[in-house]
């Protein structure tokens, strides 16, 4: 329970509207106190010879909704609703935007030596005395709800006074990018384009926190912590606003709090869980993102490009077939297979998504582990798909190839399947593919898309050094090698070196990149050819193939990425 209660408010007490009993009975009715605690609190009360109203505050046993209102009440405060537009906009000059927004205090009028806040919380002295001090004011307060205190801070700092460039520290976001986000909207347009570039990026939660006399905007992703941008400690309280904001909250809560809340941007729909908690040094948060809650097209914030989004799209609309989509290692795979899969089914579905272990768990599907298919089903798919009668199913990863061929027979029964394998590159799978003892019209009329991604790593922006003569170009030509020909001859290139920030690595964060090969009919007729194995792979490749040079191109044109880290993109 807070402290003292300030003498100046104290000695203003008036009457009460209502009874003090009238109050507590009131509260019981509503629940907000139990009648064993008023009964207790009686007693104690009487011993002492504190009012009841006052003993209900002291023992903090009443529920927080109660508590604003009946502290005005008994602390003999004001408690009132305020028209923001009746707030002059000249008093933002008293109290600083962070601390407003921080601690949820609005400055509403000056008379004299004596300033009026509005306040959501009145035991907050010792913030309140530095207003006092840094004023030379006295302090009036009034008791205000949160959200008309959000308004009138809204009113009163409609931007957020921009902090000089050498006061932003840039990382993942460079400093410009920040600044202008900032410009552009306040802390609500810099947390909301932050959190879309996260999410575009790979990283799968942001963290907002004091750092020193900073505040840091960090992101995690695979383990792996990187920064994000940082500004001067000052902005903590715009910066948790801006999300509180986002999430339609009231303000930033009191108390560690957990939520969900949704961004709309021109990549679909992002849902996020924001988490406010209070360490030893104030407020900060945390905001995951929760890919498994998205329910617009997604596949663009996994990491494909535009045309790769578009027709796997396409073609999981068909609703059926297999998919296999191709990684080199295990990362990433489940998230883009769950993008995959809300292209494809309809609310209501039933999908079975066997996994290697989980990493998120969704109510939607029916989860399986890996161990499960061998424990209760033999190890068949057929007796899986038996069992549970998927409208859809999901391999995480198919460890034996062989077994391609009784998700074939599945698909073909009707079941649209999305299967991951391991492999270097989509020409990999068609390798695979043609090795399979089956009848190759029947597999090749099945599959209807091949989907291989690849994660590289971001550099470090802060320590990433030019590398001042341009790459060698490798071996081979055809159109993959004039684009990268054209790519050397226009770009700068940057290669790794390490720092503090980014813990000597020389990287922050990894993105996704694919190449994706559909099943056209040309695809179909060109493997039915019976070329031999590695003209077929070249032939697709060359012209069938949907490459990631677009985003390649990109990041090399942003200095994202290392010259050597997309090479296998060109082999
Ligand atoms: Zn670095």
């Amino acid at each position: 329970m807070p402290g003292r209660v300030p003498e100046r408010s104290a000695q203003r007490r008036p009457e009460l509207g209502v009874s003090q009993t009238e109050i507590l009975e009131m509260f019981l009715k509503l629940g907000y106190l139990s009648p064993e605690s008023l009964k207790h609190l009686k007693m104690a009360g009487e011993r002492r010879g504190v009012p009841l109203l006052e003993a209900t505050l002291l023992e903090g046993i009443l529920h927080p909704d109660a508590r604003s209102f009946l502290l005005a009440e008994s602390l003999g405060l004001a408690f009132e609703d305020i028209d923001p537009a009746a707030v002059p906009l000249a008093m933002s000059e008293f109290v600083p935007e962070s601390t407003a927004r921080e601690y949820r205090i609005a400055p509403l009028s000056r008379e004299e030596d004596r300033l009026t806040l509005a306040v959501a919380d009145p035991f907050l002295h010792p913030v309140f005395s530095v207003i006092g001090q840094g004023t030379g004011l006295s302090i009036r307060l009034v008791v205000c709800p949160p959200r008309t205190i959000n308004r009138i801070l809204d009113r009163l700092y409609p931007n957020l006074q921009a902090p000089a460039s050498e006061e932003l520290e840039g990382g993942l976001v460079d400093r410009g990018q920040a600044a202008e986000w900032l410009a552009r909207g306040r802390a609500r347009t810099l947390v909301e384009k932050t959190l879309s570039f996260a999410v575009g990026g790979g990283i799968s939660s942001v963290r907002i926190f004091p750092a020193g006399n900073r505040v840091r905007v960090s992101g995690r992703a695979e383990g792996e912590n990187a920064l994000l941008f940082s500004m001067p400690i000052r902005y903590r309280g715009a910066l948790l606003g801006g999300l509180a904001e986002l999430a339609a909250l009231p303000g930033i809560p009191a108390e560690g709090s957990e939520s969900t809340f949704q961004l709309e941007g021109s990549d679909g729909v992002l849902s996020f869980q924001l988490l406010f908690l209070h360490g030893l040094s104030g407020p900060e948060a945390i905001v995951r993102h929760l890919p498994e809650f998205r329910p617009a097209a997604t596949l663009d914030s996994v990491g494909l490009a535009p045309e790769q989004v578009e027709i796997t799209c396409r073609l999981l609309g068909k609703k059926d077939g297999l998919y296999l989509l191709s990684t080199p290692g295990p990362e990433g795979a489940a998230t883009t297979m769950f993008a995959m899969l809300r292209e494809m089914v309809r609310p209501g579905a039933r999908v079975v998504t066997v996994e290697e272990r989980f990493r998120f768990r969704t109510e939607r599907y029916i989860q399986l582990e890996r161990r499960d298919l061998e424990t209760r089903y033999g190890g068949r798919w057929a007796q899986l798909a038996g069992a549970v009668e998927p409208d859809a199913l999901m391999v995480e990863f198919l460890r034996d190839s062989s077994d391609l061929i009784e998700l074939v027979h599945l698909v073909r029964e009707g079941v649209p399947v999305l299967c991951g394998v391991r492999g270097s590159g989509v020409g990999d799978v068609v390798r695979t593919l043609l090795s399979l003892p089956v009848d190759p019209f029947l597999l090749f009329r099945t599959v209807r898309l091949i989907l291989h991604q690849r994660l590289v790593d971001l550099l470090c922006t802060e320590c990433r050094r030019t590398v001042p003569a341009k790459p060698s170009l490798l071996p081979g030509g055809g159109k993959r090698g004039e684009m990268l020909e054209e790519i050397i001859r226009k770009t700068s290139f940057y290669m790794p070196a390490g720092c503090d920030r980014c813990d000597g690595k020389g990287y922050s964060g990894k993105i996704a990149l694919a190449e994706a090969l559909p099943f056209s009919h040309g695809v179909q007729s060109l493997l039915l050819a019976g070329l031999p194995v590695e003209r077929t792979v070249e032939q697709l490749t060359e012209e069938h193939l949907y490459p990631a040079f677009q985003s390649v191109r990109e990041l090399l044109g942003r200095g994202m990425v290392a010259y050597d880290d997309i090479l296998p993109f060109f082999r």
